[in-house]
């Protein structure tokens, strides 16, 4: 049980809002019109202060993983997110496509997002939600070379933290697994995420599923965690554009409400779940 949760917890839970706004839309849809702006408005001016509220309502403080774009873009909704006390994460400089990007560009938007949030939070970032949540092959390089202490975007484990390794590819003979890197990871999972089942995009995404259906579903994952994975983690990715409609935001209180009425989770950020960590 690596992570020594405090005494009398047995799951440790956290909320991480992806505070997007306009910069998913342009940085990774490509898609920049006015309708689409007019959506990452929505997140800042609408969503945000719902998302605040209700957290603040359950005494819950998360890790917002907020792209440097939104920071420049909103400032004052973005303030108003620092001043609630919550962790600021990583999440890129515009939301950018990682995978698709050369060395050298994303080793330039790196120095930049670590900049812009030094200048916006007022220090750096401890830790690291890739946008969209991939990596290319340098990403991990550039994790260390910052001084990242965690990273929240890969799914080789659900509720238990982990130290990626390095893998070497070979189709024919099979990969071999190599040293950790040595950033603890603290994973995700699309299972675990609002956006990819509640979102329209025309021609991309077909959704809308059902908030009911995706929160039954939230529920039985968290409750299988609490019974079967002891001194593990859950944590919920929610995007405030999304979880703040109406419909959503109510069916997202009352699974919180499920969550706190459990005894022995610790609600806590991602930053101080890391600083449980013991070798
Ligand atoms: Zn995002």
């Amino acid at each position: 049980m690596p992570l020594q949760l405090p005494p009398g917890k047995r799951l440790a839970f956290n909320i991480q809002p992806h505070f997007d706004a306009q910069s998913a839309w342009q940085g990774t849809f490509k898609l920049e019109s006015p309708a689409y702006l007019a959506r990452g408005e929505f997140d800042a001016e609408v969503g945000v202060p719902r998302v605040l509220a209700l957290l603040e309502k359950y005494d819950i403080k998360g890790t917002f993983f907020t792209p440097t774009h939104t920071m420049a873009t909103f400032p004052a909704q973005f303030e108003k997110v620092l001043a609630a006390g919550h962790e600021i994460g990583a999440h890129g400089c515009y939301h950018e496509h990682i995978p698709s990007m050369d060395p050298d560009t994303e080793a330039r938007l790196m120095e930049l997002t670590i900049a812009q949030h030094e200048k916006y939070v007022g220090k750096r970032p401890r830790g690291f939600g890739s946008p969209a949540w991939d990596f290319s092959s340098t990403t991990f390089e550039l994790l260390l070379k910052w001084g990242f202490t965690y990273d929240s975007s890969l799914m080789g484990r659900d509720f238990q933290p982990y130290f990626p390794r390095k893998i070497s590819l070979d189709l024919e003979n099979g990969n071999t697994f190599g040293e950790p890197w040595g950033i603890l990871e603290i994973p995700v999972s699309w299972y675990l995420d609002d956006f990819p089942h509640l979102e329209f995009i025309s021609g991309v995404v077909h959704g809308p599923s059902s908030i009911d259906d995706l929160v039954k579903g939230w529920t039985t994952q968290f409750d299988y965690a609490y019974e079967h994975e002891e001194g593990g983690v859950f944590t919920l990715t929610v995007h405030p554009g999304t979880i703040g409609r109406a419909h959503h935001i109510v069916a997202f209180e009352k699974f919180l409400a499920h969550v706190r009425e459990r005894e022995g989770v610790w609600i806590a950020t991602l930053g101080e779940i890391a600083d449980t960590w013991v070798n």
